[in-house]
């Protein structure tokens, strides 16, 4: 007889999910959660069954391009894979994108709408890119004001009905700037009152879309970001041939491997603009903004996939006479990770919580600036925590995490891209700073913090309380300091510093929800995950010295 290991398995993936049920438990009204429930059974059946095996069985197709017909004429189709096909109708008929926009339940579609997604993300191989694009793409049409592409995209956009769906592209980043984008080549020409684009974007994920908002400079315009507009074009014509646009190939990619992200040329493609010739970097942010929060949600969702599979199978894993879930260091192992998905979660779904409360028009001036700040802070947070989590979650396989079909590997090549695209870790440090300046005051973050730690009782909460205000105070006496002492010392802290602030409230809300679970559940589970998590430590900003840092970056002989 020779030994074969059981699998890890998967379970309904809302069910067994004692971290999401809890929060929501605490966070919705009983009405609404019980309206919701049946939608998220239903999604946590399909995840952890229909398509998640469907998704271990599609593992290696991948998009293909054809760029030329029999006869040699350019057609650029690309043809997405089986597993992607049928996420594209699970996540229409679902409402994924529609449930925010339908509003049933006021200021909590939200948190609706996320728990699906967050649900779905893991089996579906980064569909959600194309879904959050398209969440975008409605949010900033729908604030722009213009009518005509309102009425024209926005219904296909929260469509329910498959045939009737439409995705959105994004496409910003050109060869010369990513970050940069003010420094983008694209150019607007307009003739007869129809603007046409032409330039070269150097990473377009969800090629297959019907449509994409995208950045230009109309000739004439100064150059830099404020010279960029606003542009909504549809990428195949009434013919169904691609609208002036080339494919010119399909990135080969560590991760997202499902996404067809390429590179293009605009040769005189119709646009129309969305609002304005001019600030395209500012009309665009909305989309920006539900992009990154779409991001956070899939940081958890990665982690929580990750961790239900690697405490399934440190059950049924064998080592020196028992389970792995038996050996003490390797479940301390997991103890950890697991403190840290649960602190993304919180944090993650609370800038849910602001983002619904702000579209139902029911938030303070005070909330909407926090909204701001965390929504970035949130992002790149959890962008972080997802890379270390997952690495850890490969090793805790032993060899078998390493190995391509079990499909563990692409849990960590996808999570990988997180804290790249849509604003890197620098790049939402900077934004983050750019939101608390010129002041550089933290009133509320501080007020919030307060207001979510006053119902703290349980002595090692309230420890965890007296940590978190004084973290809070460090963090703006830094930056107080930083601003005094010059810009350079500004920006070479200012990752420690969004990091400090995401860990800060992190914990904060780990420590609410754990004062709640031991109070409406009796369930110490969240109270262990905060103590562990304030272990690891929240205050990243040790005495930094920029010029130190520029000698080891460039570490020359
Ligand atoms: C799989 C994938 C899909 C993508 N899909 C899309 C898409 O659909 N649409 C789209 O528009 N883009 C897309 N992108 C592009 C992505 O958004 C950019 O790669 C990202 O914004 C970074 O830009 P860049 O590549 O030009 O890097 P750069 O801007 O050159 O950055 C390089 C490094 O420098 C750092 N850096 C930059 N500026 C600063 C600063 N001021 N201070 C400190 N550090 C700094 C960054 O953090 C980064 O580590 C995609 C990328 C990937 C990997």
């Amino acid at each position: 007889m020779v030994f074969i290991q059981t699998p890890p398995e998967l379970g309904n993936q809302y069910t067994d999910d004692r971290v999401l049920r809890s929060y929501l438990a605490r966070t919705l009204p009983a009405e609404v959660l019980a309206d919701i429930a049946g939608s998220l059974e239903a999604m946590g059946a399909l995840a952890g069954g229909e398509i998640y095996r469907m998704q271990l069985a599609d593992r290696e197709s991948e998009p293909v391009l054809t760029q030329w017909d029999a006869w040699g004429k350019r057609i650029d189709r690309i043809e997405v894979s089986p597993l992607w096909r049928e996420a594209e109708r699970i996540a229409a008929e679902q409402g994924l994108v529609a449930t925010a926009y339908e509003r049933r339940h006021g200021a909590f579609a939200r948190v609706h709408q996320f728990a699906l997604v967050y649900l779905f993300t893991p089996s579906t191989d980064l569909y959600s890119c194309p879904l959050a694009m398209s969440d975008g793409a409605a949010c900033a049409l729908t604030a722009s004001g213009n009518k005509a592409l309102i009425e024209r995209a926005v219904p296909h956009l929260t469509a329910r009905d498959p045939s009737g769906f439409w995705t959105s592209g994004q496409s910003m980043t050109e060869a010369i700037g990513g970050s940069d984008v003010g420094l983008s080549e694209t150019v607007a020409r307009q003739k007869n009152g129809q603007w046409r684009l032409y330039g070269r974007k150097w990473f377009t994920s969800a090629i297959a879309s019907q449509m994409a908002l995208t950045l230009a400079r109309p000739e004439g315009n100064p150059p830099g970001g404020k010279g960029l507009a606003l542009f909504y074009l549809e990428t195949r014509n009434p013919g169904g041939s691609p609208n002036r646009i080339l494919v010119d190939r399909l990135k080969d990619k560590l991760g997202t491997r499902k996404v067809p992200t390429a590179e293009l040329t605009l040769d005189g493609t119709p646009a129309e603009l969305v609002y304005g010739t001019t600030d395209g970097i500012r009309n665009i942010a909305p989309m920006l903004n539900i992009t990154r929060t779409w991001n956070s949600v899939s940081a958890c969702a990665l982690m929580r996939r990750g961790l239900a599979l690697a405490r399934d199978f440190a059950c049924k894993r064998i080592a020196f006479g028992a389970p792995l879930a038996e050996k003490p260091l390797h479940v301390d192992t997991l103890a950890g990770l697991q403190a840290e998905f649960e602190g993304a979660l919180h944090l993650t779904f609370f800038v849910v919580e602001l983002l619904g409360r702000s579209e139902a028009q029911q938030i303070s001036p005070e909330q909407a600036d926090l909204l701001r700040l965390l929504t970035p802070i949130a992002k790149l947070t959890t962008g972080r925590q997802v890379v270390a989590v997952l690495s850890e979650v490969i090793e805790s396989f032993g060899g078998a995490g390493y190995v391509e079909d079990t499909g563990l590997p692409l849990l960590l090549r996808d999570a990988q891209v997180l804290p790249i695209w849509e604003g890197t870790t620098n790049v939402l440090s900077l934004d983050a700073l750019r939101v608390l300046q010129p002041g550089g005051r933290l009133a509320n973050l501080r007020r919030e913090t307060g207001f979510i730690l006053q119902r703290v009782r349980e002595p090692d909460l309230v420890k965890i309380s007296a940590r978190i205000e004084q973290t809070v105070e460090q963090a703006e006496a830094w930056l107080g300091q930083a601003m005094q002492s010059g810009e350079a010392q500004v920006e070479a802290g200012a990752r420690r510093f969004a990091l400090t602030l995401g860990r800060v409230m992190e914990l904060a809300l780990l420590a609410r929800h754990a004062q709640w679970a031991l109070d409406h559940e009796r369930d110490s589970r969240t109270l262990a995950a905060a103590r562990r998590f304030a272990a690891a430590g929240i205050n990243l900003l040790a005495d930094m010295n920029a010029d130190d840092a520029r000698l080891l970056a460039r570490d020359e002989p």
